[in-house]
């Protein structure tokens, strides 16, 4: 059991002494941006501390496509060097956490009076692959009409007259977010979610630290930091302002939803990525033993904190995909669950947002909030990199350059041997759900071990681990809610949502024990769980 910040049992003795770490990074945001520059910057030797107004990844970090990908889409719009970037990050992301970034073959099919024909097609994925770096054996291969029918036989076949093989990775959004965090306190970063930065301190003018309001105790608590960047994603300008600081550019916020659904609607091998009626692409990825799909695109300025998906977002995603596949027959009654995120894009009054570019960008206030707004999941790496040295050049911290191409986050560098491991482990239980060592391995890596060897508390041997597994959460990745374990540590509302009725009472009751919560505090955190699973089913 590790006795840092993430530890909850252990949380408040670092807050109560927080100003005599002399904290020199504050990072305002737990999403993937602050989590990569947590780590970019302790791994320089950088005093650094992060705050997150909800739980790590809770924003748009756990409510993406879940790809780490170099963004085909973005060839049409030439934006060559984002394209080479984030095609190059996914092989860092790939190797130094293998058991959250898995290579997936998409397939994109290519049909007549689509905006790509079969050379273009070659062509662009040809130049994907090259700006991207692919090696030999993982670059694109261009299929016919027959080997596309055999790899998607629910494919609508009318004009079709072909498709692209090529390579992506598919991940997990929030595990690699928290896994980022976990690596940066390790090295002796601070990290705690239910922190809300609301104002700053300043001295000359310039900003001296952040005031924050702790919700797991109600408490203020002001942080000193000799300089802050705010990574609020969706809510950067809510921070700048805040500052008042919103000058020049500001955010336009897009909305994108993605639905679930069983495989006995449509069961496929390999992500397919196709083109709609209005030329929009949509993504369809399978994902133990379930599809999702995705995205709308459409402006956004309502509640920023809780974005949902409409009926109308839902109906226009079903209809894409029962014109791309026959007989899916797919309705309303078939969505099993469902999310919808905000892309926290850069303001181009000019483009709709489709075309508005997914570029990050840096803006420094007078007073020296550094605030990263756009950018991708997949280049949060480089995009950290870059605000780091920002910061770094302005405070002169030190003189020590970026290492994170190289910080694996497992402990074991063997990922194959590691999942074997836990296979061998789990063998010793009977009637364990099948891929139970794929499900952990997949989300804890390495640190699987740790859940399996947890005393066994319950007769049903999945009960005991699902218990064993939120304990493990409890002790080193600081989940207080329910909610947040099922949703942002193992995704469950997602996609084993049909799980949670066998183990939410057992769970909860675990919960109330070691969290000191009352009868009623414990209802209430299922009620809010069945709230969710509800809400992503039931659309207005
Ligand atoms: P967030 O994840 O939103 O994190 C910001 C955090 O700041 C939040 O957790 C919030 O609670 C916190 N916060 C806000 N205000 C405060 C405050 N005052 N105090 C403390 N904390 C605060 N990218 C890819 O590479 N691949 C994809 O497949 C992909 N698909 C996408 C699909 C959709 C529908 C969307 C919307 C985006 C997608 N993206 C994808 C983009 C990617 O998800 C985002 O670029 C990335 O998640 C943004 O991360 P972030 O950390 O900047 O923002």
């Amino acid at each position: 059991m590790s006795e840092n910040c993430l530890n909850v049992f252990h949380r408040e003795k670092f807050l109560k002494q927080i100003n005599e770490y002399q904290i020199e990074l504050l990072i305002i945001g737990g999403g993937i941006t602050g989590a990569g520059i947590a780590l970019d910057a302790v791994s320089r030797g950088i005093k650094v501390a992060l705050i997150e107004k909800s739980d790590f990844s809770s924003g748009t970090s756990s409510r993406s496509t879940k790809l780490i990908h170099g963004g085909l889409r973005y060839l049409k719009q030439l934006e060559i060097s984002l394209v080479r970037e984030t095609g190059r990050e996914r092989a860092f992301a790939y190797k130094n956490a293998p058991h959250l970034v898995h290579p997936e073959k998409l397939i994109l099919p290519i049909v007549k009076n689509g905006t790509l024909g079969w050379y273009s097609t070659s062509f662009a994925l040809w130049i994907y692959d090259f700006l991207a770096g692919v090696g030999k054996q993982d670059r694109k291969k261009m299929i016919g009409i027959n080997k596309t029918l055999e790899l998607l036989p629910k494919f609508n076949s009318k004009g079709l007259l072909g498709a692209g093989f090529y390579s992506e990775y598919r991940s997990d959004d929030s595990r690699l977010t928290i896994e980022i965090i976990k690596k940066a306190v390790s090295m002796g970063a601070l990290a705690f979610n239910y922190i809300e930065a609301k104002g700053f301190m300043y001295e000359n003018n310039i900003i001296s630290g952040v005031r924050a309001y702790e919700k797991i105790k109600k408490q203020e608590i002001n942080f000193k930091a000799k300089c802050v960047i705010n990574a609020a994603g969706p809510w950067v300008d809510q921070v700048r302002k805040a500052d008042h600081s919103i000058k020049g550019k500001s955010l336009r916020l897009s909305k994108g939803v993605h639905l679930v659904i069983n495989t006995n609607k449509l069961n496929l091998k390999h992500s397919v990525y196709f083109e709609a009626a209005d030329k929009r692409m949509i993504f369809v990825i399978p994902r133990e033993g379930k599809i999702y799909f995705g995205t709308t695109d459409t402006i956004y300025s309502d509640s920023i904190d809780k974005p949902k998906t409409t009926k109308q977002d839902a109906i226009y995603l079903i209809d894409c995909m029962n014109k791309a596949f026959d007989g899916i027959n797919l309705d309303i009654s078939d969505i099993i669950s469902s999310w919808a995120g905000l892309r926290p894009l850069i303001q181009d009054q000019n483009k709709a947002s489709q075309d508005i570019s997914r570029k990050d960008e840096i803006f420094i206030s007078k007073s020296g909030l550094i605030s990263i707004a756009g950018g991708k999941l997949t280049a949060y790496r480089s995009m950290a990199e870059r605000v780091v040295n920002v910061a770094n050049e302005r405070m002169n911290f030190n003189k020590n350059k970026c290492k994170t191409k190289h910080i694996k986050l497992l402990k074991q560098n063997n990922h194959i041997n590691t999942l074997n491991i836990i296979e061998n482990q789990l063998i010793k239980f009977e009637k364990l759900n099948e891929n139970y060592a794929y499900y952990l391995w997949t989300r804890y890596g390495d640190n699987s071990l740790e859940i399996i060897n947890k005393p066994v508390r319950n007769t049903d041997i999945n009960i005991a681990l699902i218990i064993n597994e939120f304990e493990y959460c409890l002790e080193e990745e600081g989940v207080y809610h329910l909610i947040d374990f099922l949703k942002l540590r193992n995704a469950r509302v997602y996609f084993f949502n049909e799980s949670i009725p066998l183990f939410i009472n057992e769970l909860a009751e675990f919960a109330r024990e070691k969290l000191d919560w009352s009868e009623n505090q414990k209802n209430k955190e299922i009620q809010i769980v069945n709230d969710f699973l509800n809400e992503a089913i039931n659309f207005e």
